[in-house]
């Protein structure tokens, strides 16, 4: 294939209809597939069905014989929070157990900052003089740029780089006293799948903030969801902080929602002793105590970490292919036409495509009149606002194999039919 910026008028408006025609082909075909959001497939799934008939009958008390079934146990059963304690880079004594979602935990510790404040001796983030803000790395989590839109936080947009956030520009933000968090997704980063550098990390943990309340919102959800042989580790961010003088600054979140049930597994949170304190006192407002029998049920399934890794390569096994097919089908239809770069992600849940500049909505609504529903445009931006037009969020775990193939093969006629029709313009 030719670069298309090197083509003639002629030879573009012919590549253009032929590129027109097989769309329509494709059109023609009547499919109805979703690739929007970053779900397990019912196979997947599947994997943790054993966990449905857990704990059993009369299996309901914990390793210090506690009943689970009972209210209390606001931090989680110790035997939980020590399987996870590699994951969080915490010991079990300065880990929550919280409910099925990670996103409601971050959600709680963005509200009780601007309510309650990080701690007695600063006033809540809501009653200081400024509007407080929050640096994102783009392309980020839409979820996490919805949480801040809901409640006034300003977001200040930062570009990745293939190895985390582009640092100078962070420390010259955080530098603001109204700069009162960050975003972070360090590993398989939702969408970009990169991996934050030790030197990112160490950067993160010791930068001077202009806010003393400042805290990062460490979103490590794909820390164990590998796609390839290779095991990613990054540096431990509790003990950078700490070793950096900054103890309190990361709030460390994870959950199993990719590992056993999205709709029933575990989150978790990890930070310094006085964040734990801190975080239990407001949670212990908001409820008497988690579900202790999914827990149990929980370390029933999973073991321990070991159990835990080779469920996770039962995962693998199952979405591995389905981005080894997507990649496939961008290669084949757009190498060397210079209109996309796209990710080869190592463990996550996405691909992220830049398509040619001004392009990305087009291409999304042209995949949806052919049948493919795209995560919209924008999405991977602050305020659902991408000033280039043009990153585009692939999500191939839902779809079987087979509707994974076609649709990418739908995708990347779409790029290109989008960028051609750009370039007769
Ligand atoms: N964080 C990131 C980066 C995600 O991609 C997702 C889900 O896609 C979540 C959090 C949601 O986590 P949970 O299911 O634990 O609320």
């Amino acid at each position: 294939m030719v670069t298309i910026a090197d083509l003639n008028a002629d030879d573009l408006q012919t590549l253009r209809n032929k590129v027109l025609g097989d769309y329509e082909a494709f059109r023609a075909r009547g499919l109805q597939i979703d690739m929007t959001r970053g779900k397990p497939s019912p196979e997947q799934l599947d994997l943790a069905n054993g966990m449905l008939a857990l704990p059993g009958n009369g299996d309901h008390f914990s390793e210090a014989g506690e009943d689970a079934r009972n209210y209390g146990g606001l931090q989680g059963l110790p035997e939980v929070r020590s399987l996870f304690s590699s994951i969080m880079g915490a010991p079990a004594d300065r880990i929550v157990v919280g409910d099925n979602s990670s996103l409601a935990l971050m959600h709680d510790c963005l509200v009780w900052s601007l309510f309650k404040g990080v701690s007695n001796e600063i006033e809540p983030w809501s009653q200081q003089s400024g509007t407080p803000a929050f640096i994102c790395p783009v392309p980020g989590y839409d979820r996490h740029f919805a949480i801040c839109e809901e409640y006034g936080i300003r977001m200040l947009p930062v570009p990745l780089t293939g190895h985390g956030p582009d640092m100078d520009m962070v420390e010259e933000l955080a530098a603001d006293p109204d700069v009162k968090g960050m975003w972070c997704v360090p590993k398989y980063s939702n969408p970009s799948g990169e991996v934050y550098s030790t030197e990112v990390l160490e950067r993160l943990a010791s930068m001077r903030t202009g806010a003393p309340d400042f805290r990062l919102f460490w979103d490590n959800a794909y820390a164990v969801h590998h796609l390839t042989v290779h095991r990613h580790e990054i540096a431990n961010i509790l003990d950078l902080c700490e070793q950096a003088g900054n103890p309190d600054r990361a709030f460390v979140f994870a959950s199993t929602s990719k590992v056993t049930l999205a709709g029933a597994g575990l989150a978790l949170f990890a930070s310094s002793a006085v964040n734990v304190k801190w975080y239990l006192a407001r949670a212990g407002k908001r409820t008497i105590g988690p579900d202790k029998l999914n827990q149990i049920r929980h370390v029933r399934f999973l073991k321990n970490i070991d159990g835990l890794h080779q469920h996770m390569e039962a995962h693998r096994a199952l979405i591995a292919p389905k981005f080894n097919t997507v990649i496939e089908a961008l290669e084949k239809r757009l190498a060397g036409t210079g209109v996309a770069n796209w990710t080869k992600p190592e463990g996550g849940y996405f691909i992220c495509v830049d398509a040619m500049e001004g392009t990305a909505k087009h291409v999304v609504d042209l995949a949806r009149q052919a049948g493919v529903v795209l995560t919209p445009a924008g999405a991977t931006s602050p305020y659902g606002r991408d000033p280039h037009d043009r990153t585009l969020r692939l999500a191939p775990t839902y779809p079987s194999l087979q509707e994974v193939r076609l649709a990418s093969e739908g995708i990347a006629l779409c790029i290109l039919l989008a960028a051609l029709e750009k370039h007769c313009t």
